[in-house]
């Protein structure tokens, strides 16, 4: 019939399902002003990412959704701190890390017209070592007669150079068939994981007790668990036994060896964040009680919520609490994180090891809501009493009407809606509430996407 057939072909469009996990990522690494964000812009064929960079401001957003030639993936655009003269090189470096560490494949962009730089050959180092596919990208080769600039980047010994011009689309769409012909389907890391423990991210700002939180829970609970069979370690996570059951935590090697930068610290901590969100499934946001919540707690909760995680959000240090203290950062939460107040949330001391087995039960409750599936027909009875209680309210004399709905996809669920009219943000929001307060969804996002019908 008409409308299952425009169901099923609206669930496999790209727009409406927003998060696909486990994507494979791409990193795209090099010195400032080779161009990497214009390749960014290219490859995402719109104007986004444009070059808004103002030396030393923080970019929020790091990871992006590409696609070419059918091929869905991610970027990760490290390039968004322009550091002083005296910090490119870490910065550079750091950038390197953390492409190596959590992407499938890395674009190492360079400056045709200039050539590699010391810089250059510092990451050059790092980059040799991997086994992860590299390309090196000999960008601003705008004409055929700038060519043997980039050849001379053969010397580098990262094998070809692929010369482009970011800038005018030249070569990225030959480099692009290579590229998406190197990447996995999935990410290498989430492959490993089909049926494999749940993955985990512990994320938040420095010093908050990530790396104590981690220590505590493996040092405790014990068993860092051998390989699965037929699959090689990644160093970067570490699977740890909580609560009777193996989880997986990812980019561990992130919060144990942490990059120093005086400037960028801000930046390179989203970098870290969003990379770790592509892998995992569920996020635990540490705060710490005994600072103030901040705008970068909120920018680190948004992240996971932009990311389609799972989210659970742990109070840390809570042995060092008083009760002034307490009642300001309950204010503060009201204040900052109401539109969280959905997510488990647990008091713990990574140092004493207070209310630490809470985690798993909150974990559990936000991985159960994350794959929670509504079958369409009850959907659609919720739908219809949801509209017999509470109407739209008529705009410029019309009102939108919901003809049906359908979940399109978990993890987050994701729900389409087929109107007639475009529903106000305020009767979305009213539609999310109801769900949460039937079906729960505690420590899950929900997507609610429209497709209006003239
Ligand atoms: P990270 O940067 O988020 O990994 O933070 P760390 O784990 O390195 O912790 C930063 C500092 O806070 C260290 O000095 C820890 O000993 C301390 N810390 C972490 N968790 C707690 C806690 O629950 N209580 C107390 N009193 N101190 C803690």
């Amino acid at each position: 019939d008409e409308d299952l057939a425009v169901l099923s072909a609206s669930s496999e469009n790209p727009d409406e399902i927003g998060y696909l996990p486990a994507l494979p990522v791409l990193a795209i690494v090099g010195r400032p002003n080779v161009g990497k964000s214009a390749l960014v812009n290219r490859i995402l064929g719109r104007r986004e990412a444009v070059v808004e960079d103002t030396p030393g401001v923080t970019r929020d957003r790091v990871a992006y959704q590409a696609e070419w030639m059918a091929r869905r993936f991610t970027i990760v655009d490290t390039g968004g701190w322009e550091p002083d003269a005296r910090g490119i090189d870490a910065s550079v470096a750091a950038q390197a890390e953390v492409a190596i560490d959590l992407a499938d494949a890395v674009l190492f962009v360079v400056d045709s017209n200039v050539g590699a730089t010391s810089t250059d050959e510092h990451v050059v180092r790092l980059l040799r070592k991997t086994r992860k596919p590299v390309y090196l990208v000999a960008n601003k080769v705008d004409d055929a007669r700038l060519e043997p600039g980039a050849a001379d980047l053969w010397s580098l010994g990262l094998g070809e150079p692929h010369p482009v011009s970011a800038l005018h689309g030249r070569g990225v769409a030959d480099l692009l068939d290579l590229v998406v012909g190197a990447l996995p389907e999935v990410s290498a890391v989430a492959k490993r994981e089909l049926g494999g423990p749940r993955r985990v991210a512990i994320v938040g700002r420095p010093n908050v007790g990530k790396s104590s939180l981690l220590n505590k829970a493996a040092g405790e609970e014990r068993v860092v668990v051998n390989d699965l069979a037929g699959t090689t370690r990644d160093p970067v996570d570490e699977q740890i036994e909580l609560g009777g059951k193996v989880w997986r935590f990812v980019d561990t090697a992130g919060i144990r060896r942490r990059v120093h930068l005086s400037q960028g610290a801000d930046f390179y901590a989203s970098l870290r964040t969003s990379a770790a969100l592509e892998k995992a499934e569920v996020a635990v946001v540490v705060l710490d009680v005994t600072q103030p919540i901040s705008e970068q707690d909120v920018r680190i909760v948004d992240l996971v919520l932009e990311s389609g995680r799972a989210l659970v959000i742990a109070y840390n240090k809570w042995d060092l609490i008083d009760d002034d203290r307490r009642r300001y950062l309950e204010r503060e939460i009201e204040q900052n994180l109401a539109h969280v107040d959905w997510a488990p949330r647990v008091n713990i001391s990574a140092k004493t090891g207070r209310h630490l087995e809470r985690l798993v039960p909150a974990l559990e409750l936000a991985l159960e809501s994350w794959d929670t599936r509504i079958g369409t027909g009850k959907f659609n009875a919720f739908l219809a009493e949801l509209v017999a209680a509470h109407p739209h309210p008529l705009r410029g004399g019309k009102q939108p009407r919901i003809l049906f709905g359908t979940q399109a996809s978990s993890r987050p669920p994701t729900f389409v809606l087929f109107t007639t009219g475009f529903l106000d943000a305020g009767y979305r929001r009213y539609i999310q509430r109801r769900l949460r307060e039937l079906y729960g969804f505690e420590g899950s996002p929900i997507v609610l996407n429209m497709r209006v019908r003239e």
